[in-house]
């Protein structure tokens, strides 16, 4: 897939089935064709008598757990190793800002501060390096606590007392440029005063103020209404490392040879758009790098019972 259209999906366009193939993957589309359904069903339950994995979650969730308890040990115990929260703070000196934060206040305050920058340029060479959306699911503090309430939403749905209401994904790319307009117009960082990123990173450091409420009330919306709302349709801070992990050197990546099509890698992921070449006949080559808006959050590699998704680095993994 081209970076293009990538980026398209990531901003809300459908994920086409592709017109062309390569040979190769043309040849396992073909030999996929011939299997016949009972058959393919046998596989498929076999794959899943085997398989169950939690190793990245688990992994993740303690990276998680750790990072955010650097911020609150270190302030509780007046290390003054990381100041400051998730949003903007100093590590042993250096100036670090969440990039979405920085053009907020750059565009309210209409200035552009040399710390700012400082700190700016230091992030995103890192979330870079690491992959952009992975500080969604392996850094964001709202992130947990939205896992958690999207598995209280899945049991109640399971048992039939809610229901899913999902909206368009393009509302996120007009969100973000309504907060962008708000910010220039009230010269106000507004997205900040309503980040559950912000809040829940200041209410473990320092303490829960009254805006937990707000979080509070966005989690139960997202149990009751709509599965991982925030994330999915409204945060701004997704859709801004989501650019930057696009040309990232880390990444999910898909191989056609082994996989059965039965979408569970599909039915875990936050972004499911992007697994589109998972789905029999949409992958146009027999390796497919995940796209842009991928959190690398490793639980489809954790579903997947075939092994046909994985982490890689790129250009290094040959090498490894
Ligand atoms: S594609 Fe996999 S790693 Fe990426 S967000 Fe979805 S589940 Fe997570
Ligand atoms: S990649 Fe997805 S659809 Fe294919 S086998 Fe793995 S979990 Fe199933």
């Amino acid at each position: 897939m081209s970076l293009l259209s990538s980026l398209k999906i990531m901003l809300g366009a459908a994920p086409e089935r592709p017109t062309a193939y390569t040979p190769e993957a043309e040849a396992m589309h073909e030999a996929k064709r011939q299997v016949k359904g009972a058959e393919r069903a046998k596989e498929i339950k076999a794959a899943h008598a085997e398989h169950r994995s939690h190793k990245w979650r688990n992994i993740r969730w303690a990276t998680l757990i750790a990072v955010n308890m650097v911020f609150v040990l270190s302030f509780r115990f007046d290390v003054q190793l990381v100041e400051g929260s998730l949003t903007a703070s100093r590590v042993i000196g250096f100036h670090m800002a969440d990039l979405n934060s920085a053009l907020q206040v750059m565009l309210a305050y209409k200035v552009i501060l040399i710390n700012l920058v400082i700190g700016t340029g230091t992030v995103l060479f890192m979330w870079w390096l690491f992959g952009g959306r992975t500080f969604c699911s392996w850094t964001c503090p709202y992130h947990l606590l939205a896992e958690i309430a999207e598995k209280i939403h899945l049991f109640l749905a399971a048992k039939r007392m809610v229901v899913d209401y999902p909206l368009h994904r393009g509302a996120r790319s007009v969100l973000y440029v309504v907060f962008a307009l708000l910010a220039v117009i009230s010269g106000y960082t507004v997205y900040e005063s309503i980040s559950p990123t912000g809040i829940v990173s200041r209410a473990l450091i320092y303490g829960p103020g009254l805006a937990m409420i707000w979080v509070l009330g966005l989690l139960a919306y997202e149990v009751v209404f709509i599965r991982r709302m925030w994330c999915r349709y409204v945060c701004p801070i997704g859709l801004t490392y989501g650019f930057v992990g696009s040309v990232s050197p880390v990444r999910v990546k898909y191989n056609l040879e082994n996989c059965l099509h039965e979408g569970d890698c599909r039915k875990v992921c936050l972004v499911p758009h992007v697994l589109e070449c998972t789905k029999k006949t949409y992958a146009e080559d027999v390796e497919v790098a995940i796209g842009a808006d991928c959190t690398r959050c490793g639980l489809c590699i954790d579903a997947c019972p075939t092994g046909s998704l994985r982490y890689e680095i790129k250009g290094l993994n040959k090498l490894l």
